[in-house]
């Protein structure tokens, strides 16, 4: 079987390069030797039922509106992960997957797709600046996750969500000292960058958790080195830039 790695309304969606997650997260199966594509879907065209993991980015106010409309049209998305998909989303995505959101000077409320227990409203300033956030991995683990956020909507979690990474820099959801939010197989997280090809651990967390099984260290020296040297150099970035979001904070 082909894994599906679906994007969803890049043409709406696809103003922060956020589908370099679906690329890093192809890629990754691919040099795996398992069998994987690359599934556009566009305003008007059905979401497939069979997703391997669905990916929603970030867009400007008018484009996340419409993209819920749409989406809520389509519900393709509730049916790919009633089939046991993953949704990971960014941003706007993030937002539209809540249960409402703000856009815009005159804070028009608009409903979410209602995905992840979150409601976003505007925040006192718009957070621009380099992320640095903690996420505590199922297992366990510490992964410091790097990234880049652009949003003015501040999220607020209700019970049914849980906080996804500890912000260490930057402003994440705005409200809790933390960035995202995880319901069941839903993930939302604020940072572009594109933050799955700066935080490989978390392609492979995503692709684990879609696939219910581990997957092995990638047999790739040459891209583990490259992977360990952008890191760090995005690392030195976070923690020596003066960041935006944290001046007007
Ligand atoms: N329109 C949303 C906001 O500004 C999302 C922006 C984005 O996707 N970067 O909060």
């Amino acid at each position: 079987m082909t894994h599906k790695i679906v994007v969803v309304y890049q043409s709406l969606l696809g103003i922060y390069g956020d589908r370099g997650n679906a690329k890093v997260l192809l890629k990754r199966l691919q040099w795996r030797g398992e069998p994987a594509e690359l599934v556009d879907v566009e305003p008007g065209q059905p979401l497939p039922p069979d997703g391997l993991i669905y990916l929603l980015g970030g867009g400007e106010d008018q484009a996340q509106i419409a993209a819920v409309k749409q989406l809520q049209a389509d519900g393709g998305l509730q049916a790919g992960l009633d089939a046991g998909g993953v949704l990971f989303a960014v941003c706007a995505g993030y937002q539209l997957c809540g249960r409402s959101f703000t856009v815009g000077e005159n804070d028009e409320v608009f409903a979410g797709l209602g995905l992840l227990d979150v409601e976003t409203r505007r925040g006192p300033q718009r957070a621009v600046g380099e992320v640095l956030t903690r996420w505590t991995r199922p297992d366990g683990g510490l992964e410091l996750l790097t990234g880049f956020e652009n949003h003015g909507g501040f999220t607020s979690l209700g019970s049914d969500a849980k906080p996804f990474a500890k912000v260490e820099i930057g402003v994440g959801n705005g409200t809790d000292g933390y960035d995202g939010a995880v319901q069941g197989r839903v993930i939302g997280t604020y940072p572009h960058g594109p933050i799955l090809p700066r935080n490989p651990a978390l392609a492979d967390y995503l692709l684990e958790l879609a696939l219910g099984r581990t997957l092995g260290p990638l047999p790739r020296p040459d891209v583990n080195a490259e992977h360990d040297r952008l890191r760090a150099q995005r690392l030195e970035v976070v923690r020596t830039t003066k960041n935006r979001a944290e001046q007007t904070r």
